[in-house]
């Protein structure tokens, strides 16, 4: 018997009043699956965004009707979700968004573009979750530009398998500035929607296909998805991966600058390693998580930390970075965890799972609150690297556990991603490097403290020497420019100026009766012993402070560099883990 595809859910997009920000959205549910009501809900977060963001707070209006346009009451059901009643004919919902919220994971609509993120526009009939869902878009300006995380093109229709991949998409218009690239035959695509004209597109497009050769030579061969697209707004950095592509912000100026551009180059491989890593092969507690509220999990050190990791690793690969941009990179990296007091004070499982609360809601104490697991997760899976290159020097490392736990836990034969258990990656450590690797991960993830990949680094030709840079006396503080003002950011917790009473958030306003710039402050400190007393002016809200802070001797930090003693055989290891042959 020939059997029927369920029919769409449809959702008509009305651009037409973006200079007051607002965006109409009509949702259509077919009657067949509207006859005996449900539940109709707005997501209260987005995939990748481990923070509550009640999405809700922006909806202007709602109101729903049934096919002979009689209204229909929605009783509420929670913040973020209402009681459909059984309706007659289609069920019709009318939602006005407000949009003047820019970031890559919130709308945003005025006169010169439009970003639509799919968490903060759709709202789901349960009932209707699994069915294909079908967006259309009206209201545009002629001639403009729409690029969409999903099949179609022009005003739609745009094609969803199911609700999941709804959520898990975002839709660009305006005049866009594309070009693409093609990798193992997926196109992939830069779209600038951003302002300005000074945007290196072409070059963007060119970096990402080389970064996606590399990430495809690493996950075993293909391409999980049929097309990539970088959808690329005005921003300050960051960025939110979806199911087949991803949503970044930057400068307009950053595609330019040296050092800038290596950043992007990192943020453009994280992203784009996400297709695998996260987006289909995903923790279990996030295969179709429910967005209404928080969902916790143990894996952000697998999902963010070895993410971040290879964004370091894959643009060397590639031949973006040179060997010193990515031994730098790493020593960033570690000096980043060694210098952050909340890594002695939380396990990277209890960082995953309070996510939620702690690290994506930053503020001036979050250093010294918990671990952050990107960073501690990225120095985790380097540490892992490293000794698993140690234990089979013939082996490929992490690349080859993550291999592994792509093959076993990756996409199922109907494409969907089967999830993996914390035990799971256990096991997947003990086949590549055995049980005392396997106790090494259980460690580095339920023992608070700082990852140290020392032991190991020769495997790699790598070695640890003293930094030569002028020591400096310590404040302990994370302190930079703020408008001009000279902001200390965060007090280390137990650090010289935690001792001395000293606050996150107060502008340094002078030293020792001298003003200074953020960029004056390490000169300034140099000028004094080790252990000398310095004389702060501190302004803190309405109120003018000092404070006399006794220095911390200079942290005796150390750097990468290619062994002297190096053997030939781990430089040839070296090349294969580096994507370039050890220099000197
Ligand atoms: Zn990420």
């Amino acid at each position: 018997m020939a059997t029927h595809d369920p029919r769409p859910v449809a959702y008509l997009v009305d651009l037409s009043a973006r200079h007051q920000h607002l965006a109409t959205v009509t949702m259509r549910v077919p009657e067949d699956v509207a006859a005996d009501g449900g539940r109709l809900t707005v997501a209260t977060w987005t995939p990748g965004s481990y923070v509550v963001r009640d999405y809700v707070h922006h909806l202007q209006h709602v109101a729903a009707r049934d096919g002979a346009g009689r209204h229909v009451p929605l009783t509420p059901d929670g913040v973020s979700a209402w009681r459909v009643p059984p309706v007659a004919g289609e069920l019709v919902v009318e939602l006005e968004w407000y949009a003047f919220d820019a970031s890559v994971r919130t709308n945003h609509v005025d006169d010169h573009h439009a970003l639509l993120v799919g968490a903060a526009t759709f709202p789901c009939f349960e009932p209707a979750r699994d069915r294909p869902h079908h967006v259309h878009l009206t209201g545009l300006d002629h001639g403009e530009d729409v690029a969409v995380l999903l099949p179609g093109t022009g005003e739609g229709p745009y094609v969803a398998d199911d609700h999941d991949q709804l959520v898990d998409a975002a839709i660009a218009v305006g005049t866009l500035r594309t070009s693409a690239v093609d990798v193992h035959g997926v196109e992939h695509r830069v779209v600038w929607a951003g302002h300005g004209d000074g945007v290196d597109v072409r070059g963007l497009a060119d970096d990402l296909g080389r970064l996606a050769h590399a990430a495809t030579d690493l996950l075993g061969g293909s391409l999980p998805a049929p097309r990539y697209t970088v959808l690329a707004i005005d921003g300050d950095g960051g960025g939110l991966e979806h199911r087949d592509g991803c949503v970044v912000a930057f400068a307009p100026h950053a595609s330019t600058d040296p050092e800038r551009r290596r950043r992007l180059q990192s943020l453009l491989a994280h992203e784009h390693l996400h297709l695998w890593n996260v987006r289909r092969l995903t923790p279990v507690d996030l295969l179709a998580p429910p967005l209404d509220r928080p969902v916790l999990t143990p894996s952000l050190w697998i999902a963010e930390g070895w993410t971040s990791y290879y964004d370091r690793l894959l643009p060397s690969r590639a031949g973006l970075w040179s060997v010193g941009d990515l031994l730098d990179a790493l020593d960033r990296l570690r000096h980043a965890v060694d210098e952050t007091p909340g890594a002695t004070r939380q396990t990277l499982h209890d960082a995953s799972r309070t996510a939620w609360t702690k690290f994506y809601r930053r503020d001036e104490n979050t250093p010294n609150a918990g671990a952050d697991y990107y960073a501690q997760g990225a120095l985790a899976a380097f540490t892992l690297d490293v000794r698993l290159r140690s234990v089979e020097p013939d082996g490929d490392g992490l690349d080859a556990v993550l291999r592994d736990l792509w093959v076993r836990h990756g996409p199922d034969a109907a494409g969907r991603p089967r999830g993996y258990t914390e035990q799971d990656v256990l096991d997947a450590f003990a086949r590549a490097g055995g049980d005392e690797v396997a106790a090494l991960a259980e460690r580095l993830t339920t023992v608070a403290g700082a990852p140290d990949p020392r032991d190991d680094l020769a495997v790699l030709a790598l070695e640890l020497v003293a930094d030569e840079s002028p020591p400096t006396p310590r404040l302990d503080v994370l302190a930079g420019n703020d408008g001009g003002r000279l902001r200390i950011r965060t007090v280390l917790r137990g650090g010289a100026a935690w001792t001395a009473g000293v606050s996150g958030g107060d502008e340094l306003l002078a030293v020792d009766g001298e003003t200074l710039t953020a960029e004056e402050l390490p000169t300034v400190l140099r000028r004094h012993g080790p252990d000398a007393a310095v004389r702060l002016t501190l302004r803190r809200g309405p109120r003018v402070l000092e404070r006399e802070v006794r220095l911390a001797p200079p942290r005796p930090r150390t750097r990468l560099r290619i062994a002297r003693d190096a053997g030939v055989f781990a430089r040839e290891r070296f090349a294969r883990w580096s994507g370039q042959p050890a220099p000197g």
